[in-house]
């Protein structure tokens, strides 16, 4: 069936509410390439949203799955548990930085992993206030979209949303916000609108992900950390996007070595099956009653066994040192592209979580979101899937699989360039 027939029942079917950045119908996908309904084929530069770092169908994570379904698909942990989610609740323990003992549950989806951490601060803290970023994007629930640091779209016609939730600049010098600002603000924060007994966590994105790909520093991580600290308030780092090796660590906190008292995570853990969860410090994670946390697909068989598979990938295919390479290899061409078009502005990079400014004229203040989603049509038309994102819309990231092959990784970049 044709992609143009099935936008059209897409269309009457589907509210609009759900967009799709591409119409282009998947039907098959291999490592980091997608073929569509018509047999096109695409150079797959978005993983599904940072999802899928360990390539598409995965030998290893696909027999994983495969063997598990032949034993059960669900069960529900909280009827009776199955021993996958325990050894996968082990592992991350070990993974997440810091030294202190820590323990994970599992949920399905980002935004879930988002409520659980806040449910959990509160219940630890005794307290309510939350603080996060403007530009943050926390998910589509209540919580998640009253933490989101963006109205249009992803809040607009859907509130009230809980309240004592605050939003303090999120450090980003490409956009004019220095670290001294942002922390004025928060200093600001504490002595207009609310004392800092009654805030429960700040929850802060290491690297924005759909905010811009905006780096919060390690002095920025580590002078947060220190705040916290000393006003009893606890640390969330959510790394839903930027965990699981995509930038060049297992997580991005590990860069400011500190250690998050609560930690979100999602998409990457299980490389396309729908598990997240909240790592934390063992303390603050007992902290819920019995009966507090839970949901009936949480920590899907499914997903763990997945989760399991796809943290052995990432070890024995050392995708944290491939992410650096991959960053590597994309900032260099990205930086001979610039050479002969002020179009471009700022290139980023951390590992693999790679993005580019569009501008005009070189100005940092212009941004160019028309054509931002004139090169990412450009380039579809072309065979390369590419996901723009940002707080104005003229960003385009680079999240490739971190398993993807150097040639394919270079046809990519040779039709960006062509598109550009
Ligand atoms: N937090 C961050 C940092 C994210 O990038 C996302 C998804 N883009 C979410 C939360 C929400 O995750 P989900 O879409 O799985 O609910």
């Amino acid at each position: 069936m044709s992609n143009a027939h099935l936008w059209e029942s897409r269309e009457a079917a589907i509210p609009r509410g759900v967009g799709s950045m591409h119409q282009v119908f998947a039907a098959r996908a291999q490592n980091a390439e997608i073929w569509d309904e018509e047999g096109k084929r695409y150079i797959d530069f978005a993983s599904g949203i940072a999802v899928t770092n360990t390539g598409h169908n995965h030998p290893k994570i696909t027999a994983a799955v495969k063997a598990q379904l032949e034993d059960f698909s669900h069960v529900c942990y909280q009827v009776t548990p199955y021993k996958s989610y325990i050894e996968l609740a082990e592992r991350l323990n070990g993974l997440a930085p810091g030294p202190t003992r820590k323990k994970t549950i599992f949920l399905s989806t980002g935004a879930e992993a988002v409520e659980n951490a806040i449910k959990i601060a509160r219940a630890a803290t005794g307290r309510t206030g939350v603080i996060a970023f403007g530009g943050a994007f926390h998910g589509r629930t209540m919580m998640g979209m009253a933490l989101t640091g963006k109205v249009v779209p992803y809040k607009v016609g859907f509130g009230p949303f809980p309240n004592d939730i605050y939003h303090i600049p999120f450090p980003a010098e490409y956009l004019g916000i220095s670290e001294k600002q942002s922390l004025g603000a928060l200093q600001n924060l504490f002595k207009a609108d609310v004392e800092p007994s009654r805030i429960a966590a700040i929850i802060i994105e290491p690297v924005q992900g759909e905010g811009g790909f905006y780096q919060a520093s390690p002095n920025f991580m580590q002078t947060l950390r220190a705040l916290c600290d000393e006003h009893g308030i606890l640390l969330i780092c959510d790394e839903i996007q930027t965990g699981f090796a995509r930038t060049g660590k297992m997580f991005a906190s590990e860069y400011a070595g500190i250690e998050p008292d609560l930690m979100t995570i999602a998409k990457a853990m299980a490389g396309g099956y729908p598990i997240s969860g909240v790592i934390g410090k063992a303390e603050i994670m007992d902290a819920p009653a019995p009966g507090g946390l839970g949901g009936t697909y949480g920590g899907s068989p499914l997903g763990c066994v997945a989760g399991l598979a796809v943290l052995d990938v990432i070890k024995e295919e050392n995708l944290c040192e491939r992410a650096n390479e991959i960053g590597g290899r994309i900032v260099r061409r990205l930086e001979a592209m610039r050479q002969s078009d002020n179009g471009i502005g700022e290139i980023r990079t951390l590992g693999a979580m790679t993005a580019m400014e569009l501008v005009r004229d070189g100005d940092p203040a212009q941004a160019d979101p028309e054509r931002t989603k004139k090169i990412v049509a450009r380039a579809r038309e072309h065979g390369l899937l590419l996901l723009s994102c940002g707080v104005r819309g003229n960003v385009i990231r680079f999240l490739a699989p971190l398993t993807i092959p150097f040639d394919v990784l270079d046809e990519g970049l040779d039709i960006l360039a062509e598109s550009l």
